[in-house]
């Protein structure tokens, strides 16, 4: 298995190449088939596993050969995490992965100064990773519009409920389109893991590493 037989186009396959990235994972041979072709996901996964390719890559596919309904450079996809580390990490996977795709993305976190970010929200974003809390604070002030939203990622999902996250990420919810592609990942599945992927998720396909 390549990742060019999983239908990749070929900038991408030429980055995850110069990468050095021979063949997909196994959470990336099951999970990019199902993102491609639209569908909801709930990834069991740790990291080391691949699992940021796993959602990145099929996800600048999309991007990159669906128009966007609007032409007013909205952002287009969403992704949650629990920390500035992990959101950093996520973010530089997207700028390689996507250097020979026209996609703009952009991180954003707490406890720096908002207002470059607030500047930086004002050209193209395309692809946003950001932790909950900062992204409220966005939201609250009118400076992120996240109403074209079309793919959404919580990555380590579990983390963020156990960071105390749920409240943010159910107001977040409220400001993005019920119709859209949501992908869920989280190393593991309590209760109440299971109640908000519930909630968030519409027949899911379920893949477990
Ligand atoms: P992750 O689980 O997403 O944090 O990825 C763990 C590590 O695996 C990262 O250092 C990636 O660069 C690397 N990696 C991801 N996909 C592949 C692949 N298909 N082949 C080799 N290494 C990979």
């Amino acid at each position: 298995m390549s990742f060019a037989t999983l239908g990749l186009s070929e900038a991408i396959v030429r980055a995850v190449t110069e990468r050095g990235y021979t063949e997909p994972t196994p959470i990336q041979a099951q999970a990019i088939p199902v993102v491609m072709t639209g569908g909801d996901l709930l990834g069991g996964a740790q990291t080391g596993t691949g699992k940021t390719a796993g959602f990145v890559l099929p996800i600048l596919h999309r991007l990159s050969t669906i128009p966007a309904k609007s032409d007013r450079a909205p952002i287009r996809a969403l992704i949650l995490t629990p920390t500035r580390e992990l959101a950093a990490q996520v973010e530089e996977s997207v700028r390689e992965y996507g250097k020979y795709l026209p996609l703009k993305s952009m991180m954003m976190f707490g406890g720096v100064n908002i207002n470059p970010q607030i500047q930086k929200l004002r050209g193209r974003v395309d692809i946003l990773v950001a932790t909950p809390g900062r992204l409220l604070d966005h939201a609250q002030q009118r400076t992120v519009d996240l109403s074209q939203v079309e793919i959404l990622v919580l990555d380590e999902a579990d983390r963020m409920l156990d960071m105390g996250f749920i409240r943010d990420i159910k107001k977040i919810m409220a400001l993005i389109p019920k119709q859209r592609q949501t992908l869920l990942f989280s190393a593991t599945f309590s209760d109440e893991i299971k109640a908000l992927a519930d909630s968030l998720l519409i027949k899911p396909t379920t893949i477990e590493v």
